[in-house]
């Protein structure tokens, strides 16, 4: 998709935890409409590079932008910021003390300035979107993981963002519920959302992905289409990678 407008951009971006050079001299650009599948042993950096992009975390150096503005420092123009980018975690994060429906409708309203009968209703299509269009009403105990997990996407779109994060979504899921997860991305994805996504499941990485980026060490060694990197990956380490979790 090299003719859509950049969304993120990261040019030279480093980030170090104490001593540990997690992050090094990243540079990735996410274009609009664009699947990004981020891949990479665990302590890659991975969920790092996700965390700087939303300002979860802060970086030391290099420069991070969305729709070409930097990252604001904090407060409100934070907010915003967050706002804009939908994120959605291993851990579902759900509020447990709230119904499905409120989970979904709390931002759009204390944050978005929506009324509450319009969160309700676009909470409804999200919900519908999702498969859950029954589930309104219950709480998040009351769902399998596979559920909740699709509540968590729902609630992520509430406030319209211009790109979802997506952290090893399926990690926490038992096996048979990873397939309604991936499902629901992959309906997003051919949507037209622009989406940056950490995943183990190699084959939504192949079938999903517009580009591969592979994470070594806190570095990007590779960036290719899922096929040219799944049939012939170019650096040692990324076939090692492909050889224990293919
Ligand atoms: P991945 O998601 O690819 O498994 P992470 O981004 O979680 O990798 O971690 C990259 C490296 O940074 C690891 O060495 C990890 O131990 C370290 N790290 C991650 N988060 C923190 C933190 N909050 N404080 C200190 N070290 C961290
Ligand atoms: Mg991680």
């Amino acid at each position: 998709m090299p003719t859509a407008p950049v969304l993120i951009r990261l040019e030279k971006v480093n980030k170090h935890f104490g001593s540990n050079h997690v992050l090094r001299d990243v540079d990735l650009e996410v274009h609009t409409g664009e699947t990004i599948v981020l891949l990479g042993a665990s302590g890659s950096g991975k969920s790092t590079l996700c965390r700087c992009v939303n300002r979860l975390e802060t970086i030391d150096s290099g420069r991070i932008t969305l729709a070409g503005e930097p990252l604001p420092e904090e407060g409100r123009k934070l907010a915003r910021l967050r706002a804009r980018m939908g994120m959605v975690f291993q851990s579902f994060n759900l509020f447990s003390h709230l119904s499905v429906r409120d989970n979904l409708t709390l931002a759009p309203v204390r944050v978005g300035g929506r009324s509450r009968t319009e969160a309700a209703e676009r909470a409804g299509e999200l919900l519908a979107r999702v498969g859950l269009a029954d589930k309104a009403d219950a709480y998040p105990a009351q769902l399998s993981g596979g559920q909740q997990q699709r509540v968590a996407i729902a609630r992520a779109l509430a406030m319209d963002p211009e790109v979802l994060l997506f952290d090893e979504p399926t990690s926490a899921l038992d096996p048979e519920m990873v397939g309604e997860v991936l499902d629901v991305m992959a309906a997003l994805a051919a949507d037209g959302m622009t989406m940056l996504v950490v995943t183990h499941e190699m084959g939504f990485a192949r079938r999903v992905a517009d580009r591969v980026v592979f994470l070594d060490s806190g570095r990007i060694t590779e960036t290719a289409t899922p096929d040219r990197f799944f049939d012939a990956p170019r650096t040692d380490r990324a076939r090692d990678f492909l050889s224990k979790v293919l």
